[in-house]
C-alpha cells in the first residue's frame, strides 16, 4: 500500500480514486452476466451494442457511433488535443461453434470481459476522473473473430472490426492503443504481458481446372502445385516460411499460414500473390482473410509494468513471448503503440467450452483500475 502511494505520489495528475463503489461492482458484475449470456456473431452483435447503450444511457454518457451503428464509442476530453489520447478497444463478437451442419455462438474467447473493462472504465472517467491531460476514446469493436472459420456463407474477403474502423478514421489522433483481454488457465491475482503474437493468411480453395491445351507440367495444376506456390510466394513477400494448417470441407479446402511477427502481409500484397498463383495453378481460390502480426509496444510494457508493481493487488506478472492465436489488434499495432493486458482469474483455453471465469471480481473488475492507473500514468510522462 505504502509504495502504492510512493508511486503515485510522482504522478501529476492523482485522481486515482482507490476503489470502484459497492454499487458500482454490482452493477459491472451484473453487466458480465448479461453480456456472457449474449454471444453474437461478428457483425450481428446487436444485442451486445444494445447492452452498451443501456448501461451509459443509465449514467447519461453520450454516445458516438462507428461502422453505420455497429461500433459503440465513448469519448472523454478533448480526443487528439490532449497531452496523450488513449484509444481502449474491447472486441464484441463471441465464437462460432460448429453445432452439426450449422453453428451456435458462446463467448468462448472471454470478449464479455473487454466490453465491463471498457464500459467500467468509461463510467470511472465520467463519474470520478478530473484528468484533463488525457483524452479517451473507447471503442466496441465487431467482428473481431474471422467468421468464415465458423461460417463458410459469410462473404470473402474477410474484412476484420478494426481495419474497418481504421479505414474509418476511429483511430486518428491517437496516440496509444490500450486493450485487455481473458488469459488461458491462468490463477487468479496474475497478469500475462505478451510481446506479441503471429498472424494468419487463410486462402479457400474451390475448384481444380484442368486445361486440355495447357501444356504447363501437371504438378503445378494440382492441389499440391498450388500449395507449393503459395508457399513460395508467400516466403518471397512475408521473407519467411511459416507454419501451415489444411482444414478440408466436401466443397473445398482451406490453407492457413502464420505470419511470424515483424513480418508484413497487408490485405493488397495477399491478394496480388494470391491472383499470380491463381494463374501458374490453374486452382481456383479465394482470400479469406488477413490478420497481421500483433506487436506490443515495448515502452508501454515498461509503463504497464510500473503501474503493476505498485498496484494495491499486487497481481502475479507473468512475462510471454509469444500467445498462439491471431488478433485484428495487429493491424492497429502496426500504425500505434499497442499493448493488450491478458487477464487472470481463469480456467480452460479460450475458444474451447471448458473456458470459464472463475474470479469474478478480479478478471471483470480489477483491469478497470488498472486501465485508470494506466491513464494517469501516461498523462503523467
Ligand atoms: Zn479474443
Amino acid at each position: 500500500m505504502r509504495h502504492f502511494f510512493f508511486v503515485m505520489e510522482e504522478l501529476r495528475n492523482l485522481d486515482v480514486k482507490r476503489d470502484l463503489s459497492s454499487s458500482d461492482k454490482d452493477r459491472l458484475l451484473r453487466l458480465a452476466k448479461r453480456l456472457q449470456a449474449t454471444p453474437e456473431a461478428a457483425y450481428e452483435e446487436r444485442g451486445t451494442v444494445a447492452i452498451w447503450r443501456d448501461f451509459l444511457g443509465e449514467f447519461g454518457i453520450p454516445m458516438r457511433w462507428g461502422l453505420g451503428g455497429r461500433a459503440p464509442i465513448v469519448e472523454w476530453g478533448s480526443y487528439g488535443n490532449a497531452s496523450v489520447s488513449v484509444a481502449v478497444t474491447a472486441d464484441l463478437d463471441a465464437v462460432g461453434v460448429p453445432s452439426g451442419e450449422a453453428w451456435r455462438c458462446e463467448h468462448t474467447c472471454g470478449h464479455f470481459a473487454q466490453s465491463v473493462h471498457a464500459l467500467g472504465l468509461a463510467h470511472y472517467l465520467y463519474t470520478y476522473s478530473e484528468n484533463q491531460e488525457v483524452a479517451v476514446r473507447v471503442i466496441g469493436t465487431p467482428g473481431e473473430e474471422c467468421r468464415p472459420l465458423y461460417d463458410r456463407t459469410f462473404p470473402l474477403p474477410y474484412m476484420p472490426g478494426k481495419r474497418l474502423l481504421l479505414n474509418e478514421g476511429w483511430f486518428n489522433g491517437t496516440d496509444v492503443v490500450l486493450s485487455t483481454h481473458l488469459a488461458d488457465h491462468l490463477s487468479t491475482r496474475s497478469v500475462q504481458i505478451v510481446n506479441g503474437a503471429s498472424g494468419m493468411v487463410g486462402v479457400r480453395l474451390t475448384q481444380v481446372k484442368f486445361d486440355p491445351d495447357d501444356d504447363r507440367p501437371q504438378g503445378v495444376r494440382t492441389l499440391a502445385g498450388f500449395m507449393e506456390l503459395w508457399q513460395d510466394e508467400l516466403r518471397r513477400v512475408i521473407g519467411r516460411m511459416s507454419r501451415v494448417r489444411t482444414r478440408s470441407f466436401t466443397d473445398g479446402i482451406e490453407l492457413w499460414f502464420d505470419i511470424p511477427r515483424a513480418c508484413v502481409l497487408t490485405e493488397e500484397m495477399a491478394q496480388e500473390s494470391l491472383a499470380r498463383v491463381v494463374k501458374h495453378s490453374g486452382v481456383e481460390a479465394r482470400l479469406i482473410s488477413v490478420y497481421a502480426p500483433l506487436t506490443q509496444s515495448e515502452a508501454l510494457r515498461k509503463t504497464a509494468l510500473g503501474v503493476l508493481k505498485s498496484d494495491p493487488f499486487a497481481p502475479q506478472i507473468h512475462r510471454v513471448s509469444e500467445l498462439p492465436g491471431a488478433t485484428d489488434l495487429g493491424d492497429v499495432s502496426r500504425l500505434y503503440p499497442t499493448l493488450q493486458l491478458f487477464v487472470g482469474g481463469t480456467t480452460g483455453s479460450t475458444h474451447h467450452s471448458d473456458f470459464r471465469v472463475v474470479d469474478r471480481e478480479f478478471a471483470f473488475l480489477w483491469p478497470i483500475q488498472w486501465l485508470v492507473n494506466m491513464m494517469a500514468a501516461l498523462s503523467a510522462k
